[in-house]
């Protein structure tokens, strides 16, 4: 047996305050800095330090240090031991901190503290591992006695684990070739002890002392690996791996086997999580969960792929706003006036909004329907639900539904997938960090399909108001209440929303907009809007109410104000250049014209007259006067016009009628062709129609063809049989789109009925509706959107079936004096209306022009 060389530190060294572990003269523990005065020390003394001696440091145990460095040193704990930094690891997430991999070589004592600021150093006396040994002065055989029973109860407890462990049998191999006086030290860093217990070891200085302190530790240990070993012999499970694991990977806590050493507990994060469960306001079901899975947490080690899933696991569970919730603002009054400065016109969401909001008010558990708002892009659905939010002081939290098409983005994984995370639902009230905000659900009817299963269904439990208390996600595990929670939901069309989720939702139409309506939202919100966002004002930029008007009709084809918006944006960087570059030039006292070819002319007045053009362009004039920005500086900006109302020119031969279509994006006019050849009876029909549309094609022929004598209709050869030798092919303009939808058939009827009589239709005339095969008009939906259409491309006169003549009462007042309407419930009716003088043979009164009157029935 060898004793241990002697080795002698600094009389002064750094001092290293730690809290989380005891290191011990011969082992080595991996501790993280992140005080203040630590982080100094590692700056200032191991990471510029050249010599070995720099790398010395007095680690003082069981001592917090102050998190700011202004605060005064805690009172230290006497002993210490000497420590050499062996590795230092700087990482900057979550916040800048070290870690040390520290080796213990000798205890020491403090003697005096030099000075505390920017890190301790004190001056030290050394206790153990000097020349000459205090301690051996003890009579040799009882410490020889001593020392001989801590060797044999060392090797029992070597013995009793795995031999095979490579690690294991380094240690028993180091039993007999280490100094008997380095034993009890290392031994108790290896076995299971808690601090306080290794605190008594390092205060431990004399020998002996130490001897008689750590064998009743070993005892212990054995006494519970019997115990285990016992209970667990006859199993062959995964469990006894992990108590013969255990203790392996503390033996390689050994001087000389420094590579072995590779990973710490985290016990410090672990303890806080802890902490958090405890005093987290969780469910009693979901607390029970999270102290489960701690305890397996424990004694998982670190590498373990699991060990990470659990910690984000119950990471998430305490971070989940279980309890908090804000205080709802419920003042109607106060609401519709939010409402109404956020938003021009759509009165009707607003009142279902404000209705929705004032039951609210009165009976605060309400299990609301779920509002859904459905129409064009554009016309402020997302907008509305974010005023919600804010009349009601809630958080707001949008999720975009569109393209997903796996159920796990709504209900999360399984923790049993590698990567698995929660759903959106989880994840939006972490974020939010409230348990009762607005959720938006957006664009509900984009939801798609795979083979990952079905996201509407996933949905259903969400917005279902019976169920969605104990909404359990699949990564969580264990329910959560939603109730509280505010879902509004938005969508372009109900078409291809999922019956059942429909069924949960109520709907609010939000139709697109006039023309007037526009100009309004252009410049009361849009204007100001984009003006701030630009580092523009008023004073430097004026865009008049026509120029609104021509983005409107010429520049932009749509029934929300989107794109209308970018075009304001288009206007107001392009703007921004010449008042950046107006500037500059004042401040160089430069007095040039703007040069030729460029992007943008700028109109400056020198007397502003509003509308009216000029090519002054002198930069060199008051800079308070605003660019106006007339029609020749829109078409500088954003290129000629893009659309033109050319829809007359193009009924200049039968057989082409307009028909009024809705699309998700809103109302849409729509040509539909025919023409007809020699053949052998066949029907073709072209431009991406679906199976609704072509039914309506056959329909309308076949009313056609039994009508044919009553409207003297004849084919090529004069015959009333309109199919005989002849070949009919109908086509519908604008093939990139698909369209569908029962609402052509009056079209078709009217389009054919113009190819077979040879009569021109009205080219002014628009008209909507479905056909059956007695010849009735059926109503129709997204008459607002489709009116809006037909104002939009200039047209007069609008046919319309007679169930739909009250939804006409939605339609602002200037659009309808500029229309004529003619309600028809009979395709008699309609092409009575479609051409000029009347269809049938006997002439008809004449049409009642506008104010929602319609024709008197023809019969027979
Ligand atoms: P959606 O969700 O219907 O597609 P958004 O809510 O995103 O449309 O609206 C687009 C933009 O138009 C937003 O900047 C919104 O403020 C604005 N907007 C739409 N409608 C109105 C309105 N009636 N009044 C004021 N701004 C509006």
């Amino acid at each position: 047996m060898s004793s241990v060389s002697p080795i002698q530190i600094p009389s002064r060294l750094p001092l290293l305050l730690t809290h989380e572990g005891v290191l011990l003269p011969g082992s080595t523990m991996r501790t993280s800095v992140d005080s203040a005065r630590n982080l100094q020390l590692v700056r200032s003394r191991l990471l510029q330090g050249t010599s070995l001696q720099s790398t010395i440091l007095g680690v003082i145990p069981n001592t917090p240090d102050p998190a700011s460095d202004a605060q005064d040193l805690p009172p230290l704990h006497r002993i210490g031991t000497a420590a050499l930094a062996v590795q230092v690891v700087g990482s900057n997430w979550p916040k800048p901190h070290y870690t040390l991999l520290i080796t213990g070589l000798c205890r020491f004592q403090i003697v005096q503290v030099l000075k505390e600021k920017p890190y301790p150093v004190a001056e030290v006396e050394q206790l153990d591992r000097l020349e000459e040994f205090p301690n051996t002065c003890k009579t040799r055989e009882e410490l020889g006695e001593l020392s001989e029973q801590f060797y044999k109860y060392a090797v029992q407890l070597v013995e009793m684990l795995d031999m095979s462990v490579p690690a294991v049998a380094k240690l028993r191999r180091l039993l007999d070739s280490l100094p008997r006086e380095a034993l009890p030290d290392i031994l108790t860093s290896i076995i299971r002890t808690s601090n306080k217990e290794k605190l008594q070891i390092l205060d431990a200085v004399s020998l002996e002392e130490r001897f008689k302190m750590t064998i009743p530790l070993l005892v212990r240990q054995i006494e519970g690996l019997k115990l285990l070993q016992k209970t667990r012999k006859h199993k062959q499970d995964d469990d006894k791996r992990v108590i013969a694991i255990r203790p392996v990977r503390r033996i390689t806590h050994i001087p000389g086997t420094l590579e072995d050493e590779d990973e710490d507990e985290d016990n410090d994060d672990i303890v806080m999580l802890e902490k958090k469960i405890r005093t987290s306001s969780m469910p009693e079901q979901a607390h029970k969960v999270c102290v489960k899975e701690i305890k397996r947490l424990k004694k998982m080690p670190q590498s373990m792929p699991e060990y990470a899933l659990t910690r984000n696991y119950l990471e998430l569970m305490v971070e989940l706003p279980w309890n908090k919730s804000t205080t709802d603002r419920l003042d109607i009054r106060a609401a519709r006036i939010l409402l109404d400065n956020d938003h021009y016109a759509m009165e009707k969401l607003k009142k279902r909004v404000l209705e929705y909001l004032a039951v609210r008010q009165l009976k605060n558990t309400l299990k609301g329907p779920i509002l859904c708002f459905v129409g064009p892009p554009g016309v402020g659905k997302t907008s509305v639900g974010r005023s919600v939010a804010k009349t009601l002081g809630r958080e707001f939290h949008r999720i975009a539904l569109g393209g997903v098409c796996d159920q796990s983005d709504i209900r999360g994984h399984r923790r049993t997938y590698v990567g698995s995370m929660p759903g959106r639902i989880i994840n939006g009230l972490k974020t939010v960090g409230v348990n009762n905000p607005v959720f938006l659900l957006d664009e509900v009817d984009k939801l798609g399909k795979s083979l990952q299963g079905d996201p509407a269904a996933a949905l259903l439990e969400v917005l279902d108001p019976e169920q969605n208390h104990n909404f359990t996600d699949h990564y969580l595990n264990v329910a959560f209440d939603l109730s509280q929670v505010l879902f509004i939901a938005t969508a372009n069309t109900t078409a291809t929303i999922p019956p059942a989720l429909l069924d949960r939702m109520e709907i609010i139409q939000v139709p697109g907009y006039t023309q007037e309506e526009k100009i309004e939202i252009a410049h009361r919100h849009l204007i100001p809007k984009q003006l701030e966002q630009h580092g523009l004002t008023p004073q430097q930029i004026q865009i008049p109410q026509l120029t609104t008007l021509d983005i409107i009709t010429r520049y932009t084809r749509e029934a929300g104000v989107r794109s209308l918006d970018r075009k304001f944006g288009a206007i107001c960087r392009a703007v921004a250049v010449k008042v950046a570059e107006g500037q500059h030039k004042e401040a160089k006292l430069e007095r040039s014209d703007v040069t030729e070819g460029e992007g943008c002319k700028e109109h400056i007045l020198e007397d502003v007259k509003p509308g009216s053009i000029s090519d002054t362009t002198d930069l060199a004039l008051p800079p308070e006067m605003p660019i106006l920005i007339d029609f020749h500086a829109l078409k500088d900006i954003l290129g000629p016009p893009m659309y033109e109302m050319e829809v007359s020119e193009r009924l200049s031969q039968p057989g082409v009628a307009i028909g009024l279509a809705w699309t998700p994006l809103g109302g849409e006019i729509m040509f539909v062709e025919a023409s007809r050849m020699d053949g052998e009876g066949q029907l073709t029909l072209t431009g991406q129609l679906g199976d609704v549309m072509k039914e309506s094609a056959h329909l309308a022929i076949s009313w056609l063809r039994s009508n044919a004598k009553k409207y003297h209709l004849t084919n090529a050869s004069g015959s009333f049989d309109l199919l005989d030798n002849t070949d009919i092919h109908l086509h519908f303009p604008a093939g990139a789109v698909t369209k569908d939808g029962p609402s052509a058939g009056v079209t078709i009827v009217t389009c054919l009925a113009s190819l077979f009589s040879g009569r021109l239709v009205r080219s002014d005339v628009a008209m909507t509706g479905e056909i059956t095969l007695r010849g009735l008009v059926l109503p129709v939906g997204g008459i607002k959107d489709k009116v809006l259409a037909a104002h939009r491309a200039g047209l007069k006169r609008v046919i319309l079936p007679q169930r739909n003549e009250k939804d006409l009462e939605e339609i602002p007042g200037n659009v309808r004096q500029d229309l004529s309407f003619v309600t028809a419930s009979c395709l008699d009716e309609v092409l009575n209306a479609a051409f000029d003088g009347g269809f049938t043979v006997k002439a008809r009164p004449g049409l009642l022009n506008s104010k929602l009157l319609h024709l008197p029935k023809v019969s027979g």
